[in-house]
């Protein structure tokens, strides 16, 4: 029997944005606890610690972080938090700092402040840590205890990040209204072990008209390294309406394709917001969106450099067996790709991917 799904919402518990917001840092963790340690990137120890330091006359324990979110990785940064009986655990950085904080902090009942450096994906609101293998593969999901205490962005960081990876979290924030009108309309589970809240849905469709008005501009703004309203607007989308979206409303096509993508290992170096973005794209086909709402996610891709065709993401002159490979994956029966309302099999899905990347081929020259 299928269990009854209620209405469910999951939350940060705090979020803080703007220029300067890291300053602010010392004084939250005298606030949540008694003693942190920071686990920090490579660029971040080199750049933003020293800064930290200095403006608030504050010493910290600082790691620096191994690189990958493993279950290595995960004991050892527990067991040294553990050992200097640290009750705060800081990630600063990226999605996989990120990830690794959220479940030492979840293993050792600790508080955690989420500082990301980069606006690239909506990983830093969720109560979900991505694991992978010493090698680099997908290996399981942590469905933690509760979200992260405080998110706190720094805009001034963000907005002198590469601006790829903006355009990266885009591209991730993108599906988030997609994938919660089709979860929402097939009543299906979102990833707060519920269903999706009309908020949840609300917000979602924010997150969209939010990148679609202001996307471009904040682009310009990251390229010019400067903070303005605009880009504040796409910081805000891209992880808090976007992470709240996607964990409170669910998940759907967009990731699957994403997954099913991941098979080729030419995609790898790609970002995940880059090639959720092409899994949107090949949504629109899959649920059969009218012409009007094609072009004008096309035309946003476009123009603000995400992906419009499989090239563009590593999959040049795809084979009819790549095609099926991507289709096989993403229909996978644990994938999201079920919450879609619409009919899909993996043969109809490999045309879907096949039209979209024609369409994006006529956007791209065109
Ligand atoms: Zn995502």
């Amino acid at each position: 029997m299928t269990p009854i799904l209620f209405l469910s919402a999951i939350f940060p518990a705090r979020y803080i944005q703007g220029p300067g917001a890291i300053k602010t840092l010392p004084g939250w963790i005298t606030k949540l606890g008694t003693k942190a340690i920071i686990v920090a990137g490579n660029t971040a120890i080199r750049e933003i610690i020293p800064d930290l330091k200095h403006q608030t006359g504050q010493d910290f324990i600082v790691e620096s972080f191994g690189g990958e979110c493993t279950v290595s990785e995960i004991n050892r940064i527990s067991a040294l938090a553990n050992s200097k009986n640290c009750d705060v655990i800081v990630a600063l950085g990226g999605g996989k700092v990120i990830d690794t904080v959220k479940a030492v902090a979840n293993e050792l009942n600790a508080k955690t402040i989420i500082v990301p450096t980069i606006a690239s994906n909506d990983a830093p609101c969720s109560a979900i840590s991505v694991v992978y293998t010493e090698t680099g593969s997908f290996d399981h999901v942590i469905h933690l205890k509760q979200n992260p205490n405080l998110v706190l962005l720094d805009s001034e960081i963000i907005a002198k990040a590469p601006v790829r990876l903006l355009v990266a979290g885009m591209g991730d924030a993108l599906s988030t209204w997609f994938e919660a009108d089709a979860c929402f309309s097939s009543v299906s589970p979102n990833e707060a072990e519920g269903r999706c809240t009309l908020s949840a849905l609300k917000l979602a469709r924010l997150c969209y008209d939010t990148i679609m008005e202001f996307g471009l501009k904040a682009v310009e703004s990251c390229r010019a390294n400067v903070v303005t309203p605009e880009l504040e607007k796409v910081i805000e989308a891209n992880t808090l309406m976007s992470g709240f979206g996607f964990e409170s409303a669910g998940l759907a096509s967009a990731h699957s394709i994403h997954n099913g993508l991941t098979q080729l290992p030419s995609t790898h170096s790609f970002f995940h917001g880059e090639k959720v973005a092409f899994g949107v794209l090949t949504g629109l086909f899959l649920s059969n969106k009218p012409d009007v709402i094609k072009n004008e996610v096309y035309a946003f891709c476009k123009a603000v450099g995400l992906p419009v065709t499989l090239a563009q993401i590593g999959v040049t002159n795809p084979t009819a067996e790549d095609l099926h490979c991507i289709a096989t994956a993403a229909c996978a029966p644990q994938e999201s790709i079920w919450h879609e309302p619409s009919v899909v099999t993996p043969a109809l899905l490999a045309e879907c991917l096949q039209m979209a990347d024609a369409w994006g081929k006529n956007v791209q020259f065109g």
